[in-house]
């Protein structure tokens, strides 16, 4: 096979996106994915298959820096992370886009404003085919074009919580979601959030922006294709070849040019493990590939009343950024506040094996079920590191004290709601769903490997695009932020590698 012009190193958001952007530039591009599309089989819609039996995670083995091995959920299939997402497709605040102060220290800015970047997120809006509204949330930032559809209908037992938040003077929003309920529901009377999307009522990477790309014949996808290493130019200043095992065999392919998009916490393994003169891997002149890992700070919330029975299906159409940009008495950010998908015993069992069965189906049925998300710092000794083919991974968590107040905040409120009983628990360091910051952006090579464009300071031919490339994790979902800058960079390399 001759080689392509462009290699990109995954299928998931950011890989996906931007080669959606390339689509239709007469580049030949061939995509590189480690996983296999997911079956459709009836796993897919069971909690006990996905959360119990942990059925889709992978077979792999991280290890924590100074000791125990876990297995993270980080899912390699066609689509990456977005075949299991909340697709809640939401924007960064205007606000995330410039230093923010908080209880830990201070968030970074990002090299660009929101006013620059913000067509790019109508334009990845329309791709994914977001369904929101407009107008009810007080942090919303400026929007160029309203949301083509209206947002996911809230179920009867949400519809009640967002008339009672409001009773206390707060801004319950709609999520702006990637779903296309009847097509989901279809499927399954279940929940979306961490389910397999198998089918088309989820807009994730591969649905959306990969099917979009491989209508162009030049746009090539080759499956259970491991990238093992990159291989530079002699000179150093370029990337030469692309390193993969694919059924059992080794690899090899020259393209002028490399888009690495496996993920925040593996694009940060695969440049670290290559070689390199002084051994600090590629792209690492600055010394911060794998430093800066961010993946938010979480707990779930249930608030239950035990005379009112919660019988939705899908729960997740509401947020609550009132305590976002202060903690609502002009003190510093809290966070935000989002539905989970609805959970039950099976879910809950996960995390409490110890508990009687009866007693958590009862529970889950009473409770309506919170996300509270607060940002993550970047701190350089947080961070992924490789020991041979392994994965080690040092998250030092920062910023905690906004989770513990706005664990107390949305206690007090869910009380006056009238839930008699909430009961909060963080997640846990075996999920990396929002992972972030690893090879970030910045003007400076110094400090930062990529630059606004997310090419490498170091090497003219290398872009790295997907979770990796955020200066800053914001208090939101990650997902529309790197698509909406995959689409941004695709544009740049059209325009300053394959025009004329
Ligand atoms: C349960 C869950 C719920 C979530 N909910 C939301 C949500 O509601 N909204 C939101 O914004 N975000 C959500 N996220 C996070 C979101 O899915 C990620 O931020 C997003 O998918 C990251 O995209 P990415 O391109 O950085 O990487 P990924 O999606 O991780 O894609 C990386 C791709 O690279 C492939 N790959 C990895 N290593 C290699 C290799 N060596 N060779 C070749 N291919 C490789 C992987 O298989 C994968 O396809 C959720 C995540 C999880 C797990």
């Amino acid at each position: 096979m001759s080689s392509p012009d462009i290699v990109i190193v995954g299928s998931g958001i950011g890989g996906a996106t931007v080669a959606s952007a390339l689509a239709g530039s007469g580049a030949s591009v061939l995509i590189l994915e480690r996983g296999a599309r997911l079956p459709a089989t009836p796993h897919a819609r069971s909690t006990r298959a996905i959360f119990l039996d942990e059925h889709y995670r992978p077979k792999e083995m991280w290890r924590e820096a100074g000791g125990a091995p876990f297995n993270p959920g980080n899912y390699y299939y066609v689509g990456g992370n977005s075949k299991f997402f909340g697709a809640v497709l939401i924007r960064y605040r205007k606000e995330d886009f410039s230093e923010m102060e908080h209880h830990g220290g201070v968030s970074p800015a990002w090299p660009f404003s929101y006013d620059e970047f913000e067509p790019w997120y109508s334009k990845a809006e329309r791709l994914f085919r977001v369904r929101g509204a407009l107008g009810e949330d007080p942090t919303e930032p400026h929007h160029s074009q309203p949301y083509a559809f209206a947002p996911v209908p809230d179920e009867p037992p949400v519809a009640r919580a967002r008339a009672e938040l409001r009773g206390l003077g707060l801004h319950p929003a709609s999520l702006p979601l990637g779903i296309d309920i009847e097509a989901w529901l279809k499927d399954g009377a279940t929940p979306w959030d961490a389910f397999p999307n198998t089918g088309t009522g989820k807009v994730d990477a591969e649905t959306g922006p990969l099917a979009e790309a491989l209508k162009d014949k030049d746009i090539r996808l080759e499956t259970g294709a491991e990238v093992e290493t990159l291989e530079a130019a002699p000179d150093g200043r370029s990337i030469s070849a692309v390193h993969y095992r694919q059924g059992g065999e080794r690899k090899r392919v020259a393209p002028k040019l490399v888009v690495l998009s496996a993920g925040a916490v593996d694009s940060a393994a695969i440049l670290l493990r290559s070689p390199s003169p002084g051994g600090k891997g590629l792209a690492n002149s600055s010394d911060q590939v794998g430093r800066n890992f961010m993946n938010h700070n979480t707990c779930a919330m249930l608030a239950i009343d035990p005379r009112r029975r919660n019988d939705s299906v899908y729960q997740k159409t509401l947020m609550l950024n009132d305590y976002y940009l202060s903690d609502g008495r002009g003190g510093k950010p809290l966070g935000n506040v989002q539905l989970l998908g609805k959970i039950d015993g099976n879910v809950l069992k996960a995390s409490v094996r110890w508990a009687p069965r009866a007693a958590l189906d009862a529970m889950a049925r009473r409770s309506l079920d919170w996300y509270l998300m607060c940002e993550d710092l970047p701190d350089p000794e947080s961070r992924v590191m490789v020991d041979g083919a392994g994965i080690v991974l040092r998250w030092r968590r920062s910023n905690m004290e906004p989770l513990k107040r706005l664990t107390r905040v949305m206690r007090d409120n869910f009380k006056a709601c009238g839930y008699p009983v909430v009961l909060d628990r963080e997640f846990d360091k075996r999920t990396p769903s929002h992972q972030c910051g690893t090879v970030r952006m910045g003007n400076d090579p110094a400090s930062a490997p990529l630059d606004p464009f997310c090419r490498a300071h170091d090497h003219g031919n290398l872009f790295v695009v997907d979770g990796s490339f955020l200066p800053n994790s914001a208090a939101v979902n990650p997902a529309l932020s790197i698509a909406a800058q995959a689409l941004r960079v695709g544009g740049h390399i059209r325009r300053t590698e394959l025009s004329g």
